[in-house]
């Protein structure tokens, strides 16, 4: 059977975390978070470990109890309903499937918690094995398939009884990393197929961007920022965004702002960037690889363009283009990507750094130190 042909056509159901703090003894793991996920969203939940990813799902779970705020699923409050009653999807990164039931009874294993009659559940999972590829492993044990295949069958599990929500804590992470490629994009026609409200943590930025239609980014039990890929790539809120999503360079140095734009004043040379500065601290520019290019010394640079002196440490071709790391006279460290050249930079020599001043993102220091 084809699921495409049986796709389901309902929506999940939108998500609204109030305010929710959560304590352990006098320790916050999580702060003060709110968010909307909307209905049939695929939403990530993307931090370094211990950032309070976890905490929150399982909070929307009902696996752990909320210190203060509210959790609605639809239209009601879930946050007093224990997690058996919320009728939400799991899939943790350790498979969890019982040992002693075949693929088949795994993937039954909630229909009959919810009584739903044998005909009807055997459809259900036939369809549900056919949506994560496994139709021919029905009769199989969980000690008989490799570790993809039995996240696809806890997949299955976790969606047979078409929940308006499911929530996966690192479900790849046990993986090797082609595998986990290719089920990055099984896990995104999934998605499409059910039009169900995803919410995914992972630690990983780059499953993150392949995946999301949003990403809300975590440090501390806090969200630092919540938007799509490319606006927390091209307009981090934060230095810990920036610096979590994506490769960059990050310049620091006193700075004065005048007519609109703040200069820093870098390795005793001055660049620019647009607006005033972000608090009253200090602050640092960020800008991306690929918008700087790199030149021989001293080449003539339209106005607008910001311009540094320095030389490579690093040149590395990666077929696509080349990868070079600049250090700066006061040890800064550039990173520029390019298009490959005919004649490309070698280690030890000396080049311009230049990129366009509207390229510079101009950040309030949070003092964190090794840039990319
Ligand atoms: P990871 O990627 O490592 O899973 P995470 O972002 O999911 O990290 P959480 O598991 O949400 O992080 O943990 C947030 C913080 O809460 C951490 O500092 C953690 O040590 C703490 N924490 C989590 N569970 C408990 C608990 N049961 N008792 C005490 N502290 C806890």
């Amino acid at each position: 059977m084809n699921m495409t042909t049986t796709a389901r056509t309902r929506r999940g159901a939108a998500i609204e975390i109030h305010s929710v703090k959560k304590y352990y003894g006098s320790f916050a793991a999580l702060e003060d978070v709110s968010m909307r996920i909307e209905a049939g969203e695929f939403m990530t939940f993307l931090g370094p470990s211990g950032s309070g990813k976890t905490t929150t799902l399982n909070l929307i779970a009902g696996f752990t109890d909320l210190t203060e705020g509210d959790i609605r699923l639809g239209d009601r409050s879930i946050s007093a309903l224990p997690a058996y009653k919320r009728n939400i999807g799991v899939v943790f990164q350790h498979y969890a499937l019982f040992p002693h039931m075949t693929v088949f009874k795994n993937v039954a294993y909630p229909l009959k918690l919810r009584g739903v009659p044998s005909a009807e559940r055997e459809r259900l999972v036939k369809q549900a094995l056919a949506m994560v590829r496994l139709e021919d492993f029905a009769h199989r044990y969980p000690s008989e398939l490799s570790g993809g295949q039995q996240q696809r069958v806890a997949l299955a599990r976790a969606v047979v009884f078409d929940p308006p929500l499911l929530l996966m804590d690192e479900p790849l992470g046990a993986l090797d990393k082609k595998l986990r490629e290719w089920l990055q994009l099984e896990i995104k026609r999934i998605h499409r197929e059910l039009g169900t409200t995803f919410v995914y943590v992972t630690h990983d930025q780059e499953e993150a961007l392949v995946l999301s239609d949003r990403i809300a980014v975590f440090n501390r039990g806090r969200i630092e920022q919540i938007g799509t890929g490319h606006e927390l790539y091209t307009n981090p809120a934060t230095l810990f965004v920036g610096r979590f999503i994506g490769e960059s360079t990050i310049l620091r140095g006193p700075h004065e702002t005048r007519n609109g734009e703040t200069a820093l004043s870098v390795a005793g040379i001055k660049v620019v960037a647009p607006g005033a500065p972000v608090g009253s601290g200090p602050q640092t520019i960020l800008v991306r690889p690929e918008k700087i290019t790199i030149d021989v010394p001293g080449k003539e640079q339209p106005a607008g363009t910001n311009r540094l002196r320095g030389r490579v440490t690093e040149s590395l071709y990666l077929g696509s283009g080349t990868k070079y790391e600049v250090q700066l006279a006061d040890g800064t460290l550039v990173v520029s990507r390019m298009p490959v050249a005919e004649r490309p930079f070698s280690i030890g020599d000396e080049v311009d750094v230049s990129w366009q001043i509207s390229d510079s993102k101009l950040l309030a220091d949070d003092g964190s130190t090794e840039s990319a």
